[in-house]
């Protein structure tokens, strides 16, 4: 059921930008990475390109999964220390980055929190909190040691990479598109959108940022060029044996999933990476801490919807961003 619901709102969002243009885009839908993913290319390499992409999509999954035996994540977490590829050690090295700027809302060592409360996965777990005091000590960047190719890890410590690993697939797809001479895409990998260039017209993409709240729209963006992250907690949690619904995004400092004033953080910039890792990061931090990390950081815009009905953006989309009526939403920009 959740992969249909990610079905049909990923073909509503491509229907949504793509209708109008009179040619029609080479299209790829796949599951990988834990997530359903749509693709929508045009030009003349636009078919070999999403051909590419899509082997990509399934070796990024085998490199960077924390879940499949086989990757070289597992072996690290596993065997506490691993030699990686460039590849995945320059990602570490982005993760640790986006930790200390973020003052650790963004960490990958919560792997071992993830693990026991098992929010994504079959049989989510309402952990006490002698069990999670247990791990708390084993999350913290500085658990973590690159050095050359190899990567050590301290005694019990785990990385997840899966606040981060879709943002840099989507550089990654970036890279390609612009290896065969494609100008004219738009990707979707769960909430990660890319898109590349305008449409064949010239107009810019239209991105639908979803509406946490009743499955519909909460706004669009006009975008081209760009990376617009999303993070919810409405895009996966579990409802507890005591009815409490847990979200999965944890807050590195307590071991609990967040239960903070936003529903959700839409990040856009120019690297899908640092897109996913700001808004997994600033869904941690709270809508006041988010807007002082903006202004404090700069270099990306957002959009934040709090918990109690606004929605909040930066003034840099002021131009691109289209209300929606009825959404029950007060739209207002965040002051510089
Ligand atoms: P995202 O959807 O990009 O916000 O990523 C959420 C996923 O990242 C979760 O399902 C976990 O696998 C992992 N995660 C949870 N909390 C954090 C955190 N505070 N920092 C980094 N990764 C996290
Ligand atoms: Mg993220």
């Amino acid at each position: 059921m959740k992969r249909l619901i990610c079905a049909l709102l990923a073909a509503a969002l491509l229907c949504l930008s793509g209708c109008g243009a009179a040619e029609q885009p080479e299209q790829l839908s796949l599951f990988a990475m834990d997530t359903y993913m749509t693709l929508a290319a045009y030009g003349d390499k636009a078919q070999e390109a999403l051909s590419a992409c899509g082997q990509e999509l399934n070796r990024l999954e085998q490199q960077l999964s924390r879940t499949r035996e086989d990757s070289p994540v597992s072996e690290l977490n596993r065997g506490g220390s691993a030699q990686v590829s460039d590849e995945t050690m320059e990602l570490l090295t982005a993760a640790l980055t986006y930790s200390e700027l973020t003052g650790g809302a963004f960490d990958m060592t919560i792997a071992p929190l993830v693990s026991l409360w098992n929010i994504t996965g079959d049989e989510p777990y309402l952990p006490a909190q002698t069990e999670i005091d247990a791990l708390l000590p084993l999350v913290g960047a500085e658990h973590v040691h690159l050095d050359g190719d190899t990567v050590t890890l301290d005694t019990g410590c785990a990385i997840d990479l899966g606040g981060i690993a879709k943002g840099y697939a989507s550089d990654r797809m970036a890279d390609i598109f612009a290896e065969y001479g494609v100008d004219s895409a738009l990707v979707s990998l769960g909430g990660n959108v890319y898109a590349r260039g305008a449409k064949p017209g010239g107009q810019a993409w239209t991105v639908a940022i979803q509406h946490p709240e009743n499955g519909g729209y909460a706004a669009a963006l006009a975008l081209t060029d760009a990376f617009a992250v999303t993070s919810g907690g409405y895009q996966r949690y579990f409802t507890g044996p005591d009815g409490t619904v847990y979200q999965h995004i944890l807050d590195p400092k307590t071991g609990w999933p967040v239960q903070g004033d936003l529903l959700s953080v839409t990040i856009v910039a120019d690297s899908g990476t640092l897109a996913d890792a700001y808004s997994t990061a600033l869904y941690v931090m709270g809508a006041e801490a988010a807007q002082d990390f903006w202004r404090q950081e700069g270099g990306f815009d957002m959009v934040l919807i709090t918990t109690d009905g606004r929605l909040l953006y930066t003034p840099g989309l002021a131009d691109i961003l289209t209300e929606v009526k009825d959404s029950g939403y007060v739209y207002a920009c965040v002051p510089a």
